[in-house]
């Protein structure tokens, strides 16, 4: 963003005295005036120079303001412009705030809003430069994750070629050389074929994860309790064996993509029943409706976090515990951060280690 105070303004204006006056005190702010006598002249200075901002006397000969902002605004996006209209012409400043005016000023006969023009300029452009930085980041922004997305997809579609070749002749040689090779050779061909599998699945997570993404055009309404009805049936081998309870409130029908809030579900309430030992574990799911989203909360009796890696956990290939203790790729949260930020909400943890875990996540809608 361009941080300086002297900005280069275009003052189209017929009284040639006013504009002196205008262009005398500007002057002395620091500011480069450039004057236009009407709206022809206007229109050619502003399309031999660039800008920082216009301000348009409203009664002009030949063309009046309105006409020569429409004329601009046809040239696509325009500098901030700042309209000076007679007394009592306040729906002359709606008309012009409509197509593209930044401000208005209302001319008074004692020329007292000379006084304010200065201030006004200042704020228009401060705040023009302020939208277009947060358009300029907003756009970087979704380049950069485009980019990331193609790049994790790229990345992991090409590894996998050469991973089976090293795989495939690393099990030729265990099948076929057994018997040549020493024992510590055998051993090494086995720490390959094991780095091999524990590659290739990771791979496949990160060609999983960059695959996330809305499948609908428009987002479907979603009952959340038909979603935890589906997981609790995928994960009923677990909820068995563990002697697990897995119960929810009333939970509400939200905006969304099906598939991917199932498996944010599912995601979630499988680490709750893994994450929980030498006890069964117990899980609650709940929604609150706030002012303009859902806050939905997953709470298990289990191992629980360290709040100093509550943060951490949602990187992908994060994990806490080794995969002798907790079987696990630490893939399961990035890709509940990615779909929660799909539906354009958020994702975090309390907890403290011993005492359960609380996961909760928003997603906009709500009472
Ligand atoms: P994974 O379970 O494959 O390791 P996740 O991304 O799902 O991957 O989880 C990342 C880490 O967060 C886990 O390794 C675990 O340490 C921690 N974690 C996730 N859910 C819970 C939970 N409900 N209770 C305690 N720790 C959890």
């Amino acid at each position: 963003m361009k941080e300086t105070g002297s900005f280069k303004i275009l003052y189209m204006e017929d009284d040639p005295g006013l504009g002196r006056l205008f262009q005398k005190r500007l002057s002395r702010l620091g500011h480069r005036v450039t004057l236009a006598a009407d709206g022809g002249e206007g229109l050619a200075r502003y399309h031999e120079y660039s800008f920082d901002v216009l301000v348009i006397d409203y009664q002009m000969p030949v063309l009046d303001g309105l006409q020569v902002l429409r004329k601009l605004g046809e040239n696509g996006s325009l500098p901030p412009v700042i309209m000076l209209t007679g007394a009592g012409t306040e729906e002359i400043a709606v008309e012009a705030m409509k197509i593209g005016a930044t401000d208005y000023i209302v001319k008074d006969v004692d020329n007292k809003y000379f006084e304010v023009l200065p201030l006004v300029i200042k704020d228009a452009v401060q705040r023009y430069r302020f939208e277009e930085e947060k358009r300029r980041m907003q756009k970087e922004l979704e380049r950069s994750n485009k980019e990331l997305q193609q790049f994790a997809y790229v990345v992991s579609h090409d590894l996998k070629e050469p991973l089976q070749t090293i795989r495939g002749f690393a099990k030729f040689l265990e099948e076929n050389y057994h018997q040549q090779l020493d024992d510590q050779a055998n051993e090494f061909i086995g720490y390959i074929i094991d780095g091999t599998k524990r590659m290739e699945r990771l791979v496949n997570g990160l060609l999983d994860y960059s695959r996330v993404r809305f499948k609908k055009t428009e987002p479907e309404p979603v009952d959340c309790n038909v979603l935890v009805e589906q997981v609790k049936q995928d994960l009923k081998g677990i909820i068995d064996s563990r002697k697990a309870r897995v119960t929810h409130d009333p939970l509400p029908t939200v905006l969304g993509d099906e598939r991917l809030l199932l498996r944010l579900f599912l995601n979630l309430i499988d680490n709750a029943l893994k994450y929980c030992k030498d006890r069964p574990p117990e899980v609650h799911v709940r929604a609150e409706a706030k002012k303009d989203f859902w806050q939905f909360s997953i709470k298990d009796n289990g191992i629980g976090i360290d709040p100093r890696h509550v943060e951490r956990i949602f990187v992908i290939f994060q994990r806490l515990h080794p995969r002798k203790e907790f079987n696990g790729d630490g893939l399961g949260l990035a890709i509940c951060k990615k779909i929660v930020e799909i539906h354009k909400g958020d994702i975090w943890v309390e907890s403290e280690p011993g005492q359960g875990s609380t996961f909760y996540f928003t997603i906009p809608g709500g009472e």
